[in-house]
């Protein structure tokens, strides 16, 4: 085999992070079937998750690839497993939204589905202790998460585009993407990537034609069928856009 597993590195809520035998650029990724919400005051498993997460994630990076963006995929290893590259994480949550849900719909009380005219940018502190808590560009400076506004605007224009490519990718399996969240991350020569994930668990997802929610909501919300929900995702994207 081209790649090493080595010692665990790092458990998260979703994922677990080893490092690549000889490599210090790399890293590998288990993805697993636990299921958390409310910074982890909720917990689930849902068998399998953690194989349907990682093919819909597969199919959305190799698609962000093909139309230019920089992600930190390197190999597919097996149905949990892939190798990708080492990034310093940007402690950012990068949350866009097309149509209003969640916690901003709550924070102006304003009804779920509100469609937006714009796309709106939001950024969250990755931080577990303070509840991620939303920050604005100056405090994303003041606290260093970011070490310059260069990199801020590279990531609201990345994040843009990424908005942009994805609701092309799901408006073409009948999916209105309602809003998600990504990560980036810098190499070591300073280039910035994308990060992390992009599955049910990050987006909210929701029928064309029923608006139907086919994410985590479902377990946030404990509405149930969550499982159908998610292979039903990957079985649209996989039919349209296959495993390229
Ligand atoms: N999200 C996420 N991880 C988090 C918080 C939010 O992936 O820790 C995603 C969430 O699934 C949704 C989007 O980011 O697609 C916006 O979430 P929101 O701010 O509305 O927070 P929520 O009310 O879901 O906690």
């Amino acid at each position: 085999m081209k790649y090493v597993q080595g010692p665990l590195v790092y458990e998260g809520k979703a994922k677990k992070i080893y490092s690549v035998e000889g490599s210090d650029e790399l890293v590998w990724i288990y993805f697993k079937d636990d299921l958390t919400a409310f910074n982890a005051a909720k917990k689930g498993l849902m068998e399998n998750k953690g194989v349907i997460n990682k093919s819909i994630s597969d199919c959305i990076f190799k698609y962000l690839e093909r139309n230019g963006v920089k992600t930190h995929l390197v190999e597919d290893i097996d149905s949990r497993n892939q190798v990708v590259r080492k990034l310093k994480i940007v402690p950012l949550e990068v949350v866009v939204r097309n149509t209003l849900a969640g916690s901003t719909a709550k924070k102006f009380s304003l009804p779920e589905g509100t469609p937006l005219r714009e796309p709106l940018l939001e950024f969250f502190y990755k931080n577990d202790e303070l509840n991620d808590p939303f920050i604005n560009d100056e405090q994303a400076m003041m606290i260093e998460a970011v070490n310059s506004l260069e990199q801020i605007i590279q990531i609201k224009s990345l994040a843009r585009r990424i908005n942009f490519l994805l609701t092309q990718f799901f408006d073409a399996v009948d999916i209105k993407l309602v809003d998600f969240k990504i990560e980036f991350g810098v190499t070591s020569e300073g280039e910035i990537f994308l990060g992390d994930e992009i599955t049910p668990d990050s987006c909210r997802l929701w029928d064309k034609h029923s608006q139907e929610k086919m994410d985590k909501d479902r377990f946030r919300r404990d509405l149930g069928r969550l499982d159908e929900m998610y292979l039903e995702v990957l079985n649209r994207i996989q039919k349209k856009w296959g495993t390229k």
